[in-house]
């Protein structure tokens, strides 16, 4: 029977460690600012959103949020955002997906400030993470989340066999590039992938990581014995259960580790949000701050 990864509490380690950071900042007078651009009246985002706020006030980030109609148009939020880009108080700035279909995303996310681009998805520091240039940038934060939870579980990744399935530029394209990072050999499948290959793949990964949106794609009988699952899916079912992308009950008989949904990745993503407000305000400020990530 696998390890049931526990999200929600290395999530809540995570943020105690952005607390700390907070606190040093707070005493050298800065408080991180991060700024949610919400457009539209899309349910799920507006929990999310609701969730961003409360969890970035309980570490001490001055969270907030603007909202749009779903009639606004693309001029008047870039405006906005080029207003927050030179504003000092706000050191992280996101446009919540999905945005109206008026609304080209690539445009929005190539208008952030790259320094400000809590996301990750500006196309420069996209190019700096498949480029694995040094220094500091943002990176997308539930792939980073994703890491941290692979590292505190102490999965080695060098050298091992990791096959990311789906490739959207919120996951599965950072997912690739990371792991790739860690020198892990790893291979990205998509929509394309026959179920035939994506099956054999999977029983020949020491890591599968799984993030489509197609509720039981991976099943315990296509995993190699002692696989770790890292099930990044959401998915509501017609009763209201809400499951993975993974089919926990076979998985679970035969890997060595799994996440759970909910209660695996998504609590990471938050926290990891916050580490990245944090580690900007930081750079923003030219405050050097302990990579106390490392400890948690
Ligand atoms: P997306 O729709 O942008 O991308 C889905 C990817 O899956 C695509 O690259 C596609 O090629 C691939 N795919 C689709 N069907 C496939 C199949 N049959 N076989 C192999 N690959 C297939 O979605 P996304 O934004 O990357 O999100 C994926 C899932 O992860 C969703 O369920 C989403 O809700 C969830 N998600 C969770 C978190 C979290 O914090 N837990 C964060 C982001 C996304």
């Amino acid at each position: 029977m696998a390890k049931i990864i526990d999200g929600k509490a290395i999530a809540k380690k995570l943020r105690a460690v952005v607390k700390a950071q907070t606190e040093q900042l707070k005493q050298k007078g800065v408080i991180p600012g991060l700024v949610v651009i919400l457009i539209g009246n899309d349910p799920a985002s507006e929990i999310y959103v609701r969730n961003k706020e409360r969890a970035a006030e309980k570490v001490g980030v001055n969270a907030r949020t603007i909202k749009y109609p779903a009639s606004a148009t693309e001029a008047e939020v870039l405006a906005k955002i080029e207003a927050l880009n030179q504003d000092e108080q706000v050191d992280a700035i996101l446009v919540q997906s999905p945005m109206p279909a008026q609304f080209n995303s690539e445009v929005i996310q190539a208008a952030i400030s790259p320094a400000k681009d809590v996301d990750g998805f500006h196309p420069l520091n996209i190019g700096k993470l498949f480029a694995n240039r040094s220094g500091y940038y943002p990176v997308a934060n539930t792939p980073r989340g994703i890491m941290t939870m692979l590292k505190h579980e102490g999965v080695a990744l060098a050298g091992k066999n990791i096959l990311v399935v789906g490739r959207s530029i919120l996951v599965g394209r950072p997912m690739f590039a990371l792991l790739e990072r860690a020198n892990a050999t790893v291979t990205l499948a998509h929509r394309y992938t026959p179920i035939d290959t994506l099956k054999l793949l999977a029983q020949q990964a020491d890591v599968v990581i799984v993030a489509t949106g197609v509720v039981n794609l991976i099943q315990g009988s296509d995993l190699k014995a002692g696989a770790v699952v890292i099930d990044v899916g959401i998915n509501r079912l017609a009763d209201g259960k809400l499951v993975g992308d993974v089919d926990f009950s076979s998985a679970s008989q035969v890997a060595s580790a799994i996440t759970p949904v909910p209660g695996g990745v998504g609590p990471m993503t938050i926290a990891t949000l916050l580490q990245t407000t944090v580690e900007l305000a930081g750079q923003h400020h030219d405050i050097e701050m302990e990579q106390a990530w490392q400890n948690i």
